[in-house]
């Protein structure tokens, strides 16, 4: 019988991206895989997003999930997610790279370990199990493509080296915790590929606090607080920082301008009133916020040192607590920020993620256009878009 050749493949990033759409390939049987990466270790921003324990994806229907991307339609979402979304992602770990997960309270899902070292380690190992080739400090630099085939143009310490492939698929990352513009930003503009300017997404935002508030809480968490701004409503806990705040609320609906903070969500106004105004002790209001509020200590102080001659009328000092005005100036830099929005327009690439201008090349994972909150949202729809290019290039 008549063999049919294996497709030369390359996968060119190791984030999630690339390495789920390696593992669809790998998985079939139907490619020589090859998968490039210009820094000398792999997958740099997952282990980074480990450091802080690995959220992987999160629970919810699919619906709900989908409706947490901006870019593409919310039916585009849906189909990728359908696919291949939390539950084929979960079983993949547990089943094909024997990891443990679980699901936190907060309905995330997690790599039971927390750290990101070892699910890295497992899904590089389960690769090379399956035949698949590493290249450490290939940096791709140029590509040509026709119907029938590409060639790729890698710098390496070695020099500058080209290999013709059948097909390749882009994962090349976003702007986001890097020194530098990623260098295919300028190598896609060359070959007149629109790429969007790069803003940071899920990042803190600054805010002037008085320096006796800083002085006593720099470091210190508003636990469980309610952020209102103009982009939204986020439960969370915030942490105070020299320049501002960081924490999920911000990161979910930060936006530059005025912002408020609930400091004490689960109880309404008057039944504050209520809990303080009972007391028996002659305690002035800020001493009975004190005693009975139970607010953590950095919303303690942030009262204490900003509600001036509130702190002295109790209707006056609960309103504060219950709408704390703060001013959300700017956001931190694109170095700080967890994920960024801009890249690859998606009217470049075609609904199964080939450039249209390049044939046999495709890209997905954080590099395009799209955005979505931490929560696990980000690495799903790397490894759902991995998934379904690894799939076509094996079909
Ligand atoms: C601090 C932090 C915390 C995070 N926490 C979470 C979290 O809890 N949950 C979550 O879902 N997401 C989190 N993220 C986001 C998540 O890490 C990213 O969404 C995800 O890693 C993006 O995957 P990717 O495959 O698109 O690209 P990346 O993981 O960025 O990988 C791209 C790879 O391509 C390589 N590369 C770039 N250019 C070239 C080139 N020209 N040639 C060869 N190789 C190249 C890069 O070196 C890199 O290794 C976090 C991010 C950060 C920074």
């Amino acid at each position: 019988m008549k063999q049919v050749p294996l497709k030369k493949t390359a996968i060119i990033g190791t984030g999630p991206g690339g390495l789920m759409a390696a593992s669809q390939l790998a998985l079939s049987g139907s490619a020589e895989v090859h998968v490039f990466e210009r820094r000398s270790g792999f997958g740099r921003k997952l282990l980074i997003a480990g450091s802080s324990g690995l959220n992987i994806s999160h629970h919810l229907p699919i619906d709900e999930f989908a409706a947490h991307y901006e870019g593409c339609t919310k039916e585009e979402w849906k189909k990728l997610l359908t696919q291949f979304g939390p539950t084929e992602w979960i079983q993949f770990l547990n089943q094909e790279l024997g990891l443990e997960t679980f699901l936190g309270t907060s309905d995330r899902y997690f790599v039971r370990e927390m750290k990101a070292a070892n699910l890295l380690k497992a899904w590089t190992q389960f690769l090379e199990k399956h035949g698949v080739k590493f290249h450490s400090e290939h940096e791709l630099i140029g590509f040509q493509s026709t119907h029938t085939n590409i060639t790729l143009e890698f710098k390496t310490p070695n020099g500058v080296t080209t290999a013709p492939f059948d097909q390749a698929a882009l994962f090349l990352g976003g702007g986001s915790w890097e020194n530098e513009m990623p260098s295919w930003v300028e190598l896609f503009r060359k070959k007149n590929i629109k790429v969007v300017e790069f803003a940071p997404s899920n990042v803190g935002y600054e805010v002037a606090w008085s320096s006796a508030f800083l002085k006593e809480s720099e470091g210190q968490p508003l636990k469980k607080v309610l952020l209102s701004t103009s982009r939204g409503k986020k439960l969370g806990e915030l942490v105070i920082t020299k320049y501002g705040l960081e924490g999920t609320p911000v990161y979910f609906c930060g936006i530059s301008g005025k912002a408020t903070l609930d400091l004490k969500p689960d109880l309404t106004e008057s039944e504050i009133l209520k809990r303080l105004r009972d007391m028996k002790e002659n305690f002035s209001p800020m001493r009975r916020v004190k005693h009975l509020l139970g607010l953590s200590p950095a919303a303690e102080s942030l009262v204490f040192h900003h509600a001036g001659e509130a702190k002295e009328q109790l209707e006056k000092l609960i309103s504060m607590i219950k709408r704390f005005p703060i001013e959300l100036i700017k956001p931190r830099p694109l170095e700080e920020a967890i994920s960024s929005r801009g890249g690859v327009a998606l009217n470049e690439i075609s609904e199964i993620y080939e450039f249209k201008k390049f044939p046999r090349i495709f890209c997905g994972g954080e590099m395009l256009d799209w955005d979505a909150p931490t929560g696990g949202f980000l690495i799903q729809a790397c490894v759902s878009q991995g998934a379904r290019i690894g799939k076509h290039l094996a079909s």
